[in-house]
């Protein structure tokens, strides 16, 4: 879940191209068996919309409350606004049988279950191909059972290759596999936030949670507004945009507020099925390292958002300092 850190160095320009490829008609057909298609593939409403999608379910969550709790809690705070979620599942984290049954509550739900890599490997410089392709095929086994099986995957960390080469192997065999990338477009550091208000109640077990909602929810609204204006100055339109969340204990006792934070912002809960049919996800930037949100990427690629794109996207170091500065 944590993201590890780059240096800036290690962000240049790719020069590489390499050929597209095309996505045959009946694959797509295939890819949302459930889902009838949209009349409309891209946002026209007048509301932005989001997609929630929740990597990373896990059996261990430290003392503050049991795997049973939190699940049940954002199951019902996502079934109350009446859409279906995205959940990414890292195997290694639910692979034995009350892993199933976290699982199944999703499967049961409508929700979508979707590839995250068994373990977790970073896709930079100290993975190879062959080593993320396994770990990748390795997954697939644990998501095999629900009915809501899903092929999109996952980058973890959002790490998609630091050579062109790695990118594309790794892109071609999802093709091959018929899947498609699971992209983020509001890319966010709730985890650190939880993992500070946890590290809080362990030492100071009846500290309020108001501040960190506060907080979470301030962070969330405002890097939504971020990657929202830069979708539309980069492609010129409104997309259907999927927000990353964790599934962490902060999330389990906040996401209704949350959820309810985004519907007075103005934004509009939209099914992650959805979400996924917008044409920006069928986009393949070529940036390099790959990965980061869908929408950052592509800014990367043009080349004329440079002023605006930090890296990596979003990570602890640009929340510490205001976290320590109000004390949490
Ligand atoms: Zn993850």
């Amino acid at each position: 879940m944590k993201r590890r850190r780059f240096l800036s160095h290690a962000v240049k320009s790719a020069s590489a191209t390499v050929c597209s490829h095309l996505v045959p008609p009946a694959f797509r057909a295939s890819f949302f068996p459930q889902t009838p298609a949209p009349k409309t593939s891209s946002n026209n409403s007048a509301r932005p919309q989001l997609a929630l999608t929740l990597d990373d379910p896990t059996l261990t969550l430290g003392s503050i409350l049991r795997w049973q709790e939190a699940n049940s809690r954002i199951l019902k705070a996502v079934s109350e606004k009446g859409v279906r979620a995205a959940l990414f599942v890292c195997g290694m984290r639910v692979d034995e049988a009350d892993g199933a049954k976290l699982l199944s509550a999703w499967d049961q739900a409508g929700h979508l279950i979707c590839n995250h890599s068994y373990s977790h490997k970073f896709y930079g410089e100290q993975t190879s191909y062959a080593d993320f392709a396994v770990d990748f095929l390795k997954n697939e086994k644990v998501i095999a059972p629900y009915h809501n099986r899903t092929a999109l995957f996952r980058y973890p960390f959002l790490k998609e290759g630091d050579t062109a080469d790695k990118r594309d192997r790794f892109r071609a065999l999802l093709k091959e596999r018929g899947y498609r990338v699971g992209h983020v477009t509001i890319d966010a550091s709730d985890w650190y936030v939880s993992q500070h208000y946890t590290d809080r109640l362990s030492k100071q077990p009846k500290a309020p949670i108001t501040p960190y909602r506060a907080y979470l929810i301030a962070h969330l609204l405002d890097r939504a507004a971020f990657y929202r204006q830069l979708a539309l100055d980069v492609l010129g339109r409104d997309i259907r945009h999927t927000i990353l969340m964790h599934f962490n204990p902060l999330n389990a006792f906040v996401l209704p507020e949350v959820m309810t934070a985004f519907e007075a912002a103005g934004w509009q809960w939209i099914d992650a099925s959805l979400a996924f049919e917008d044409p920006v996800f069928r986009s393949e930037p070529k940036s390099l390292p790959a990965g980061e949100s869908l929408i950052w990427a592509l800014a990367k690629e043009t080349g004329r958002f440079e002023g605006r794109l930090r890296y990596p996207g979003e990570d602890d170091v640009y929340e510490k300092p205001k976290m320590d500065a109000l004390g949490l």
